[in-house]
């Protein structure tokens, strides 16, 4: 689950990291009062949206220079100019999409005199089993040329997980961020502070580019980035009220209520599998005779019958999905099941699409005899490859 920078500088804040003074606003009239409660004469004006590259995106309405999803401004008036530009219109960036995203919440922020950029994330390395610093001199741009172009420039530190983050290891990431002075002090607060943060929370990611060295030599995070492991929500229910639904697809919402793992993709064959591992192997196999995914949807091992309704449901409302591949490997997930959810689906939502199923394993015999007795029109497969040609076919 990501959220919005606002919300992860707040959250940041609450650790004692150094951020701006800041307010959220989701009216361009709330944008004078907003950057009036800050101390200026720097504003800057960002755009809340769940993607990054913000700075360099381009808003659509606004023809082709588009101007970019973070703004700064050096008067009031200006700020309150910026917002009214940038409110309720669809920024580009590359991180979203040629569709964009439409900007519907505003951060106004403090602006801050920048020294130096720097590059600081922190992730879990699973080549070490350790939560990793992974940072750099190069931040404020695409981290990934930096890794491609320079990847000297990038340092790792993975923390002990007993010791916590040491003087040694703040000592070697302070070296590798080429930190003096006042920024080497501050840094001594900060990166325990951050890795506390990403621990007690369960953070997958936590990203901040750029970290900034201002003019006065302090640190301050000036962009923020955090997604949290969904599979620890459950004990945090501050960070699930930080969901902002409209950032998210629809049908990913509607799945993460049945426990389904669901993941849109750009293609239109439907999938409906169990096992990661056999998700995987169906979406290169569908890949491999010419077509191209719509989702990955993973029932897991144990689903009822509910559940695979739901996740057939969930694949018939896309519209971009021109034909489904239900294809079930039953060891624990018995195949009777399945057919009896697929059933009752397509019972409550009619099937426009063709349907290719194969089924495997325990009680294969009474799930086929469920699907052939029920007179839908369901194209059975032998195999894995007979599944993937037939439903490719089905959609040529
Ligand atoms: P992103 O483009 O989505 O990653 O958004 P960022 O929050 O990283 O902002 C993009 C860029 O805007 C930064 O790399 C800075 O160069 C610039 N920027 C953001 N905030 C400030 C600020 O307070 N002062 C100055 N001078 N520049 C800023
Ligand atoms: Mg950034």
């Amino acid at each position: 689950m990501n959220i919005h920078e606002y919300q992860a500088k707040q959250l940041l804040k609450g650790y004692g990291a150094p951020v701006a003074e800041g307010v959220a606003i989701l009216t361009a009239d709330e944008a004078e009062a907003a950057a009036k409660s800050l101390p200026g004469p720097l504003y800057v004006v960002k755009s809340q949206i769940h993607a990054g590259g913000r700075g360099k995106g381009k808003f659509k309405e606004l023809g082709p220079d588009g101007k970019g999803g973070v703004r700064l401004a050096r008067s009031i008036d200006e700020a309150v100019a910026h917002a009214r530009e940038m409110l309720g219109n669809t920024l580009v960036t590359a991180q979203t999409g040629p569709a964009g995203k439409q900007v519907n919440r505003l951060y106004i922020e403090d602006g801050a005199d920048i020294a130096r950029e720097l590059y600081c994330s922190l992730l879990v390395d699973r080549s070490v089993g350790r939560v990793a610093f992974v940072v750099s001199t190069e931040g404020g741009m695409d981290i990934e040329q930096v890794a491609h172009d320079t990847p000297e420039k990038i340092v790792t530190v993975a923390i002990d997980p007993e010791a916590g983050v040491t003087d040694a290891d703040v000592a070697a990431i302070a070296a590798a961020l080429k930190l003096e002075g006042a920024a080497a002090e501050d840094a001594k607060a900060l990166f325990p502070a951050l890795y506390r943060a990403f621990v007690e929370k369960d953070m997958s990611l936590l990203e901040i580019n750029p970290l900034i060295v201002m003019e006065n030599g302090r640190l301050r995070v000036l962009d923020a980035k955090v997604s949290f492991d969904g599979n620890a929500l459950f004990r945090h229910p501050d960070i699930v009220e930080l969901r902002d639904e409209s950032e998210e697809d629809s049908k990913e919402i509607e799945a993460s209520k049945w426990d389904l793992a669901y993941v849109a993709l750009d293609g239109n064959i439907g999938c409906m599998v169990n096992g990661a591992g056999l998700a995987m192997a169906t979406m290169d196999i569908i890949k491999l005779y010419g077509k191209e995914p719509a989702n990955f949807c993973d029932v897991g091992g144990g689903a009822s019958k509910e559940k695979v309704a739901a996740a057939f449901k969930i694949i018939t409302a896309d519209p971009r999905v021109e034909g489904i591949l239900v294809n079930i490997f039953g060891g624990i997930m018995k195949c009777d099941v399945i057919a009896e959810g697929v059933v009752a689906a397509v019972k409550e939502v009619g099937l426009e699409v063709p349907l290719v199923v194969r089924l495997e394993g325990t009680n294969v015999e009474l799930g086929k005899k469920i699907l052939n007795e029920s007179g839908l029109a369901i194209t059975a497969a032998d195999d894995l490859d007979d599944a993937a040609q037939k439903i490719v076919a089905a959609v040529a």
